[in-house]
């Protein structure tokens, strides 16, 4: 029995008969097909018809020269990083990270594999605060930050919850700079941004299938470029970096981060599917944002020259309709009031009925991992602690029936409820 069941404000609402997810995988069968065609090949390893197929077919997708498929977002990122600061800066010695005395722009609001491969490489992270209209990295902060630190020559920006970021901008900043941009995609794959598919907006592009995405592999990542070189190179890389000799011969560190083609046959089989995902995470978006017309929320916003994928719906609530909430690093307490609600109430009433909401992704200045490092905001604001303080992740499973979605809709009504 919880709380909000005796919650007076909750009566007649009753428990989901199913765990209602925040963004599960929707498999649609093809996917055990090229499983199986996988088996009777005997593919059983990191080469095969399936990796072939969707590296060609993505790349065609983004309409990128090059895709290849690796381990997971994270490994494509970080091969992305090395790959990026090699260029830039030279190859390292044995020992040593390819960024070591180096500083690296980086979107703040994302997930952290976004930024730790900068840390992998011995970088340090500089913070770029976020803007109003995407949530994703602010033009105006990247430009005071290339004025207080010149000499960077590296950006890795995030698409936060599938909606592309100010990308023209920010590719003007880096040119003027010099600077190279590494795109993590990871959660805006089928994403437009001035009728460009994200992925194809970096020098370096990256997308991901771990198994909460808009598709999935159940994990696994892909590395986007145009240069044929630089796909040889993460391929080589991602291969142990083996030379071409009769033995096991090394010139270059290397790594175990190429993709299985068990894992390339589920994202082969998800791929026809992709559009049909983005629709259904679209009118789930557009339900939700209906749904809450006359309640003190805003939806996540997205910029008017892009088409997003609406991976994951948010709402932040207007500060006059904040109770009063605290949150330590690993807890949090509200006082619940008449007419006002927080993301941590809305949170709990979900999870109380069964439905999984979860909180902004915490921006990553305010995480402990990263207290020592910079953060460039603009003129004294901190958007990304406020986005997080008001706001949440919706259930956004594209399995969501309406009725249930509806239920969402009356719980976090109720929780504003006088
Ligand atoms: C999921 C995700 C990643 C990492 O992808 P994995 O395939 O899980 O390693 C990187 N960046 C962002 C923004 C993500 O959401």
């Amino acid at each position: 029995m919880n709380v909000f069941c005796k919650d007076s404000r909750f009566s007649g609402i009753e428990s989901f008969e199913e765990k209602l997810w925040l963004a599960s995988p929707t498999m649609h069968g093809e996917e055990q097909k090229w499983i199986n065609d996988a088996f009777q090949k005997n593919w059983i390893t990191t080469a095969g018809e399936n990796i072939d197929f969707i590296e060609a077919e993505i790349a065609k997708k983004i309409g990128r020269k090059h895709a290849v498929a690796l381990s997971s977002g994270t490994a494509a990122l970080h091969l992305a990083m090395r790959l990026a600061a090699e260029k830039i800066y030279g190859v390292p010695q044995v020992g040593h990270g390819a960024l070591e005395g180096r500083k690296v722009f980086a979107s703040d609001m994302t997930f952290d594999a976004t930024v730790n491969p900068v840390s992998f490489e011995s970088g340090e992270l500089i913070f770029i605060d976020t803007e109003t209209d995407s949530w994703n990295m602010d033009p105006v902060a990247l430009r005071k930050a290339f004025e207080i630190y010149p000499d960077v020559k590296l950006i890795v920006i995030a698409h936060l919850y599938g909606t592309p970021g100010k990308m023209d901008e920010i590719r003007e900043i880096a040119d003027a700079h010099g600077a190279l941009i590494i795109e993590d995609a990871a959660e805006s794959f089928g994403s437009t941004f001035n009728g460009m598919q994200t992925g194809l907006f970096g020098d370096y592009g990256v997308i991901s299938f771990n198994g909460n995405k808009i598709i999935t592999g159940s994990s696994g990542g892909m590395f986007l470029c145009d240069d044929e070189e630089d796909a040889k190179k993460i391929r080589k890389w991602s291969t142990q970096s083996r030379e071409d000799a009769p033995w096991y011969q090394h010139e270059e560190l290397g790594y175990n981060y190429r993709m299985s083609n068990l894992i390339a046959g589920v994202v082969r089989g998800q791929l026809p599917y992709l559009e049909e995902h983005v629709a259904l995470k679209r009118a789930i978006y557009e339900r939700y944002a209906e749904g809450f017309k006359d309640l003190p929320v805003k939806m996540n916003p997205y910029l008017s020259g892009s088409k997003t994928n609406h991976w994951l719906s948010c709402i932040t609530i207007d500060p006059e309709a904040m109770c009063e909430t605290r949150r330590s690093d690993k807890s949090a307490t509200y006082v619940s009031e008449p007419g006002k609600s927080c993301p941590t109430e809305i949170l709990d009433a979900l999870c109380a009925f069964g439905a999984e909401g979860r909180p902004i992704w915490k921006p990553m200045h305010m995480q402990p991992l990263y207290k020592n490092n910079s953060f460039v905001t603009v003129s004294g604001k901190d958007v990304g602690a406020d986005i997080f303080a008001r706001g949440l992740c919706l259930p956004s499973d594209v399995k969501m029936t309406a009725a249930q979605q509806d239920k969402v809709i009356e719980i976090v009504r109720r929780c504003f409820d006088r």
